[in-house]
């Protein structure tokens, strides 16, 4: 085939040399380490003059399989696939800064980047600024001499605000800063951040990419010279993706361009449908002209994403009704499924903060999260408009 062929292509057509069984889907390697042809081979190997499998911790088949393949669709040089996002997001962070360094974050992140941010990385000497994504114009003044990296998510979780990522990665191509940015909510197939100039791009692949709930997954891609002390990093603290994790998530890629497709489409539908409703005060979805940043969004990305959020009328109490009033629809903690997903972030994942904090963070008091699936569209708008009504009382 002639390259460069089109993402869909890519995401199915990529794949490592076949063994002389000549497979046609990629064979899964559960094996913890790989034996050595004779003694100047392991030499070689661990003297890295060769390329090769040594112990999965290291490296994987399927783990190099799963990686290059996103890579490909990211348009980014290198990666490493990790246990879990969170792997994904502290290893980023962890593997290239040290004690004295600072990072300036956008203020909405992942409630677990949070936690590495303000409770983790002080006890190691690393600090943060949160800037206001709201006000991008501060950023620039807000750096300091010892900051080495800037981290976003966009768009953010549960807020679904949109940071201008050409602007960011001239900001840091400026200063000198590696832009580090969660594409979790995007996905490859929405956006590409390492086009806009990231440096890295870090997954949680839980979510869209494995798509169907089943299993935990990360990863960091970017450039080579940061992967590359990223791995070393990754090697001897051991956050390596299980290979049946990366056989999974492979296979997965194969469905994510249509698959995303399908959850924006019927995302965007129910964004429509909630924005008309007389119990809804609010709706959030990054390609609704009411966004705040709907130009931007519709720039960056290719669709909206499959995640909307709402504030239904009523504040906490209505919102936990809406959530005991859904019959279908999920009450669950994880988002990127087929099956659609409702959260109320003020009575959980958020329940700690006080109303001015979330505030802070744009969780107002009856702010739904919904991860639309793909179910029929109708059926999942006929569970929120029961849903509504029945919480009304
Ligand atoms: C879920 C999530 C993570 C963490 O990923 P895990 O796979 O759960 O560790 C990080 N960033 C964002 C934006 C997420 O939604």
């Amino acid at each position: 085939m002639e390259e460069p062929v089109n993402f869909e292509t890519n995401a199915i057509r990529a794949q490592i040399e076949r063994t002389d069984y000549r497979e046609h889907s990629v064979p899964l390697y559960l094996t913890s380490s790989f034996v050595f042809a004779d003694a100047e081979q392991a030499r070689a190997l661990f003297a890295d003059e060769v390329p090769g499998n040594i112990y999965t911790r290291f490296s994987n088949p399927n783990n190099t399989e799963f990686i290059d393949k996103l890579c490909l669709l990211e348009g980014t040089e290198d990666g490493i696939a990790t246990a879990s996002g969170m792997a994904a997001m502290y290893c980023s962070m962890a593997a290239l800064l040290k004690s004295g360094d600072h990072i300036l974050a956008s203020r909405s992140v992942f409630g677990s980047t949070h936690q590495i941010l303000t409770a983790l990385f002080p006890r190691f000497g690393i600090a943060h600024t949160y800037v206001d994504i709201a006000l991008p114009e501060t950023w620039e003044a807000m750096i300091q001499p010892n900051t080495k990296m800037i981290f976003v998510e966009t768009p953010s979780n549960p807020a679904l605000d949109i940071i201008d990522l050409a602007w960011l990665g001239k900001l840091a191509g400026k200063h000198n800063l590696i832009l580090n940015v969660d594409n979790c909510f995007a996905t490859p197939y929405l956006q590409n951040p390492a086009k806009w100039g990231a440096h890295l791009v870090t997954h949680s692949a839980t979510k869209f990419i494995d798509g169907q709930g089943r299993v935990i997954g990360g990863a960091i891609l970017g450039k080579k010279e940061l992967i590359k002390e990223i791995r070393f990093f990754a090697r001897h603290t051991g956050p390596s993706m299980s290979p049946f994790n990366a056989w999974v998530l492979s296979k997965s890629l194969e469905t994510l361009a249509v698959r995303m497709e399908k959850h924006c489409e019927n995302a965007l539908t129910v964004a429509n449908y909630l924005e008309k409703h007389a119990e809804v005060e609010y709706v959030k979805y990054p390609f609704l002209a009411s966004h705040r940043n709907v130009d931007l969004a519709k720039k960056q990305m290719r669709l909206g994403g499959g995640v909307l959020t709402f504030e239904v009328k009523g504040g906490i109490e209505r919102g936990r009704r809406f959530l005991n009033s859904l019959n279908m629809i999920s009450h669950s903690a994880n988002l990127g499924d087929t099956r659609t997903i409702a959260t109320h972030p003020a009575s959980t994942t958020h329940s700690k903060l006080s109303n001015e904090e979330r505030a802070v963070v744009g969780i107002t008091p009856g702010l739904i999260r919904v991860s639309v699936g793909l179910e029929n569209v109708n059926d999942i708008v006929n569970d929120i408009a029961q849903a509504l009504s029945k919480s009304k009382e």
